[in-house]
């Protein structure tokens, strides 16, 4: 289990966390699992009096916040991956196509295209984002507050998508998989569950946006 830790009270805050690889099954360890509402299991660990040897601290001691933050920059990277909403984008268009509501066929509405357009505009910027990153990795930057600007766009640009594909479904898109007539196999519906933590882990849209502030800008903290 990654554990990071305040290991000197006395530094500034970002100066005093070191980060140790624990064994789970130490003694003082309490795991306490939680269902998610996107199907997905997360825990909640509980240390108590966890003695841990200096043989787990991983790197250099108190320099844990750098490492986590670095971390952290590839994680909201590759969180996302724009081109995995492109099969569910085109399976929705072929929806719009081939079903009919009030006597018309779905993609015929104008409130429909405009959705679509707007869906298709905006995961071209998601990618567009990622390639940036991904350009200045390769030219051997970091990545700095682009990751945090891109994992902002990107996982409320999901949440985005998945409302307007629920505008478009109607009542019908929030049928599960296993309900009949489930429109798209429940696909849309489980993604609007899936969704909810995008903005959330690997840093809160807010937490985010600050960093866009302050290190993308130089506003002050
Ligand atoms: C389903 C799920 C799975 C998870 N899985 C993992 C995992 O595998 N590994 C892991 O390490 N973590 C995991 N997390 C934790 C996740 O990374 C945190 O929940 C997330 O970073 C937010 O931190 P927090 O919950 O402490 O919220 P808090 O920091 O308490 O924030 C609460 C609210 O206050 C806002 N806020 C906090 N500080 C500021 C500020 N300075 N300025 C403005 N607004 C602020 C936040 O944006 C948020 O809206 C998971 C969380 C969930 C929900």
């Amino acid at each position: 289990h990654w554990l990071a830790v305040r290991t000197n009270p006395d530094v500034p805050r970002h100066h005093g966390i070191s980060l140790f690889v624990v064994d789970q099954r130490a003694e003082g360890i309490t795991i306490r699992p939680i269902e998610t509402l996107g199907g997905e299991r997360t825990n909640e660990v509980f240390y108590d009096s966890v003695r841990v040897p200096k043989s787990r601290l991983v790197g250099g001691l108190n320099k844990g916040f750098y490492y986590m933050a670095e971390a952290l920059g590839y994680e909201r990277l590759m969180l996302f991956q724009a081109i995995r909403l492109v099969p569910p984008f085109k399976r929705l268009v072929a929806y719009t196509k081939s079903t009919m509501r009030g006597g018309h066929l779905l993609c015929d509405n104008p409130d429909v295209r405009r959705h679509l357009a707007q869906m298709a505009t905006e995961i071209r910027i998601a990618q567009a984002l990622e390639d940036r990153a991904f350009a200045l990795l390769k030219k051997g930057n970091p990545l700095d507050h682009e990751s945090s600007l891109l994992k902002l766009f990107a996982s409320s640009m999901r949440q985005r998508f998945v409302d307007a594909a629920l505008d478009i479904m109607g009542p019908a898109g929030r049928l599960e998989e296993e309900a009949e007539g489930a429109p798209l196999a429940g696909e849309i519906a489980k993604m609007a569950r899936a969704s909810v933590i995008d903005t959330i882990g690997g840093g809160t849209s807010e937490i985010l946006k600050s960093l866009v502030a302050t290190r993308g800008m130089g506003l002050p903290r």
